[in-house]
């Protein structure tokens, strides 16, 4: 039997989610955001099973090729627009929406020899302070991309929120005012809504929506649960048990001794580790799902194994099945016992190493 780490992508998953960003806010179009590989999960499976989506967005033009290359027709949005005048010509060809964010990139698009027009959103930056055009520079910027011979009409303002993820920030509102006055007189479409939004802020909902992490099952909220927002998780993360072993009190378990066994004990020994994307920093007691029922992490985890606290499961055998996140056990909580957030996690997946799988 080869090493058990596995990844399983939920598909019918993936277009439930997206069925929930349609309930919540009806006739808004979706861009279906599937940077990083889709979150991790794979660019082209997740675009498949997401293909009921409106548009996607992606953060570079390599990311959009490959879509085109396997046929995709949908509007592509970049994120981060394009990088240099090289991949002008590109957007064109491909037909690819270029988020324009900065006043070299606009320069760069006025100065250029004449082309097909390329299709542009233009980022205001209404509090974020990360990419954007500031509200007083956006009215002219805006001006200048749909007057320009190389952009087609209309020019869409879009915006991003820093903290929608906290439904007690008053800055989002603050951010929204602020776009909304800035882009009062445009008459034309916008984007505000990621997934914290979506779900949090109703006033946000309308234009072009940009979910991304709600449409893998996880919820956009400091500490919330996908399933309390009836999201379905899309990934699970498999392993099996490859030794039990058993160890007297006062022993210590893996690199620097840091766990100590408080009792006679068998420990269990999982494969996986932060080789495969489990996280490094996750803290003793995080959860691990051993035959469906949660033990807890001992020691450190190490490149390609952790080891788990066998006590509640005295019966366990070698070769029991575990799941390190996804059906059963959220994401999230895995990434509060490590200090991060559950985009990381699903991003860091390893892809030369975790065979994934897809199932319905
Ligand atoms: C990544 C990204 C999103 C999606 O955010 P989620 O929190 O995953 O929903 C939306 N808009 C922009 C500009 C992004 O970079």
């Amino acid at each position: 039997m080869s090493r058990a780490v596995r990844a399983e992508i939920g598909l019918s998953a993936l277009r439930r989610n997206l069925l929930r960003v349609r309930a919540l806010a009806p006739g808004c179009p979706v861009a279906a955001v599937i940077k990083a590989d889709g979150y991790g999960h794979g660019l082209i499976r997740v675009a498949r099973a997401l293909s009921g989506a409106d548009a996607f967005a992606v953060a570079c033009i390599e990311e959009a090729l490959c879509l085109r290359d396997a046929g995709f027709s949908h509007p592509i949005i970049l994120l981060e627009g394009f990088f240099d005048s090289s991949e002008l010509k590109v957007i064109a060809r491909h037909e690819l929406t270029a988020v324009i964010h900065h006043e070299w990139q606009l320069c760069l698009l006025e100065r250029s020899a004449s082309m097909t027009p390329i299709k542009a959103w233009l980022k205001v930056d209404s509090g974020m302070h990360r990419l954007g055009f500031p509200p007083e520079k956006s009215v002219a910027a805006w001006q200048r991309l749909s007057a320009c011979a190389n952009v087609a009409n209309p020019v869409v303002p879009m915006t991003h929120l820093a903290s929608a993820d906290d439904p007690a920030d008053d800055r989002t509102a603050r951010q929204l005012a602020r776009f909304d006055t800035t882009t009062a007189t445009f008459g034309t479409g916008c984007s505000i809504a990621n997934s914290a939004a979506i779900m949090g802020w109703p006033q946000t909902r309308r234009g072009w929506l940009r979910p991304g992490i709600m449409l893998y099952g996880v919820s956009p909220f400091i500490c919330g649960r996908g399933e309390a927002c009836q999201l379905q998780p899309v990934m699970t993360l498999h392993s099996a048990l490859i030794a039990i072993n058993y160890f007297k009190r006062g022993d210590s378990i893996g690199y620097g001794g840091s766990w100590q066994c408080p009792e006679e004990m068998p420990v269990g020994v999982v494969a996986v580790g932060y080789g495969d994307g489990y996280p490094r920093h996750a803290q003793p007691g995080t959860p691990v799902l051993l035959n469906g029922k949660p033990v807890p992490l001992v020691g450190r985890v190490s490149m390609d194994m952790i080891t788990v606290d066998l006590r509640s499961q005295p019966q366990a055998a070698i070769g029991d099945p575990v799941v390190l996140w996804g059906r059963g056990l959220p994401v999230e909580t895995i990434a509060e016992h490590a200090g991060t957030i559950a985009y990381e996690l699903l991003c860091g997946v390893a892809r030369s190493r975790v065979r994934f799988i897809e199932t319905e």
